[in-house]
């Protein structure tokens, strides 16, 4: 599995163009890895998470091409993961030629949102939704959380995520050719018996990519974690078996208000024994 994040960012961007507090100032002079689009990652070419507002942006700055892109998980319907208009974008048979159809994994919260951003294309888009045997070139599936899903060579448990001002939010164990890992962005602390149930499910992680979003600022806000609250919940992956120490973790989701630069960051991050994430940063597992 090839992994790429294509987005590092909490909403806004990093530096958020609207903002001059001292940490956008220092990423927008350091530049590299300091510069982060929105969130959103790809899987060999075909399975995305998120379809994200910085998404073509990301494309274009890492040349990416989508028109291999089969499945895509959405965590939650936050602005800053979710682009309507992406429907639009992809299923219209005057706008994407030559593509693979696409699956879209959304929660039941973010259908009608998604509709309401594409209401002047709806009756031209080649879309269905919860239509499984459709030959549409989008289809769009609900999905909930603990629900185990096989498509092509994936398979994928929903967790549910704690990221209070959102409904549904998720949290996806992917495992493809013996080979898994978790994406974890948008979650404060857990509730007692999530590590535990994932673990009946039958998984261990060669990879873990948590929310980082308050980086050395504070643990877990009510919506996201910092350092010592990742570094908690992977203490509790551990003690189930979920991780070991051939695992790789990696800190996703920084917030301007709360990171600085990533070398910075990144060395805190190294000194604790794991690393943070940068825009088109590859890992191969
Ligand atoms: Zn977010
Ligand atoms: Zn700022
Ligand atoms: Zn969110």
């Amino acid at each position: 599995m090839r992994f790429q994040f294509l987005g590092t960012s909490a909403s806004g961007g990093f530096p958020n163009p609207h903002c001059r507090c001292e940490n956008c100032l220092a990423a927008r002079e350091a530049g590299g890895k300091s510069i982060r689009m929105m969130c959103s990652a790809m899987i060999d070419g075909e399975l995305l998470i998120d379809l994200g507002p910085d998404l073509s942006g990301a494309c274009l700055r890492f040349g990416v091409d989508l028109g291999d892109l089969r499945w895509v998980l959405q965590t939650h319907d936050h602005g800053d993961h979710l682009l309507p208009l992406h429907a639009t974008m992809r299923a219209a048979n005057w706008a994407a030629k030559n593509v693979e159809p696409l699956e879209w994994f959304v929660n039941d919260h973010a259908v009608p949102i998604i509709l309401a951003g594409n209401e002047k294309s709806l009756p031209k888009l080649d879309m269905t939704i919860d239509q499984p045997d459709s030959s549409a070139m989008l289809k769009i599936s609900r999905i909930e959380p603990w629900q185990e899903l096989v498509f092509g060579p994936y398979e994928v448990l929903t967790i549910p995520a704690n990221h209070s001002s959102a409904v549904l939010p998720m949290l996806f164990a992917i495992r493809k050719g013996g080979r898994s890992l978790l994406y974890a962005s948008d979650t404060a602390e857990l509730p007692e018996g999530v590590w535990p149930r994932v673990a009946e499910f039958g998984w261990h992680f060669d990879l873990v990519i948590f929310d980082h979003n308050d980086g050395f600022m504070r643990p877990y806000s009510n919506t996201h974690s910092g350092s010592d609250g990742v570094l908690q919940e992977y203490a509790r992956m551990r003690a189930v078996g979920l991780v070991d120490e051939s695992t790789r973790l990696i800190g996703t989701h920084l917030a301007h208000h709360s990171n600085t630069i990533h070398e910075v960051e990144a060395e805190r991050a190294q000194a604790l024994g794991y690393d943070l994430a940068y825009d088109g940063m590859v890992v191969d597992l």
